[in-house]
């Protein structure tokens, strides 16, 4: 099954991004590792309700945390914040001491109702209303009939080829974070997928751009590493697209195929 960020956090995001170009995005992150959901967390996909996340987390460096809160203060979606060792929540967003691990002092964590409405996109008034809403659309689109929703099993050899960059397409679109053309070309859109991707898992930490260069080499590095499929023992974590980085990237999408 895929996941999505609920269309009312996406603006969210949207509304902070347009009223801070390039803005810090060091703490920024919304989706859980998926292989690591033991702990209940609204940043875990809640397959019950389709794969919705229900949380991000926003880095404070650059944006008006205070009108922030404001704004999360006063719109019903919100269900808490966690910002600098306090939770906000409850009736009237009363302030109590957070005592978790994380004293969220680099980021404000969000998360919203466990409803319907709370996923709903709509102007949060964060950057003035300049943003267009996004479209409400909870799920990724149902794929036509001359779009792949499947990719065979690739052939693990290193080499970046159509049938690999056509499998990372379909990955991305099942997950909801790419809605163009299936054709194994794989190009900015493509690429900004991924790092949009490994930023929500929380391995990179810069500009979704398109460009994937060394940082984004290094986070899916790091990401394939992690999931085993990567042997740091013999491979650097060098930023190198190079081709024991593609055959590991090709474990994974074969284990990703069908796999969950
Ligand atoms: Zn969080």
């Amino acid at each position: 099954m895929s996941y999505y960020l609920a269309p009312s956090l996406k603006q969210l995001r949207d509304e902070i991004d347009a009223a801070h170009p390039g803005r810090d995005k060091k703490s920024d992150g919304w989706v859980g590792d998926l292989s690591h959901s033991a702990r209940k967390s609204d940043h875990n996909p809640a397959w019950d309700a389709g794969g919705v996340v229900r949380a991000i987390d926003v880095d404070i460096s650059d944006i008006d945390v205070n009108k922030l809160m404001a704004v999360l203060k006063n719109d019903s979606r919100v269900n808490y914040f966690i910002y600098n060792h306090s939770i906000y929540g409850a009736s009237q967003f009363t302030k109590r001491r957070y005592t978790g691990s994380n004293p969220h002092t680099q980021h404000i964590h969000v998360s919203i109702k466990h409803s319907k409405s709370a996923e709903r996109s709509g102007a949060w008034g964060y950057s003035g209303g300049s943003v267009k809403p996004v479209a409400s659309k909870p799920k990724p689109k149902p794929a036509k009939s001359n779009r792949p929703t499947d990719y065979k099993d690739l052939t693990v050899d290193g080499v970046f080829g159509s049938a690999t960059a056509e499998a990372v397409q379909i990955l991305m679109s099942q997950i909801g974070l790419y809605e163009r053309a299936i054709d194994g070309d794989a190009g900015k859109y493509t690429w900004e997928a991924v790092q949009e991707w490994l930023n929500g898992l929380g391995y990179y930490h810069r500009a979704v751009d398109g460009d994937f260069g060394y940082h984004s080499v290094i986070a899916l590095q790091q990401f394939l590493a992690k999931k085993g499929h990567l042997d740091t023992k013999k491979w650097l974590i060098d930023g190198k697209f190079g081709k024991e980085t593609i055959k590991a990237f090709q474990k994974y999408l074969n284990q990703q195929n069908g796999g969950k």
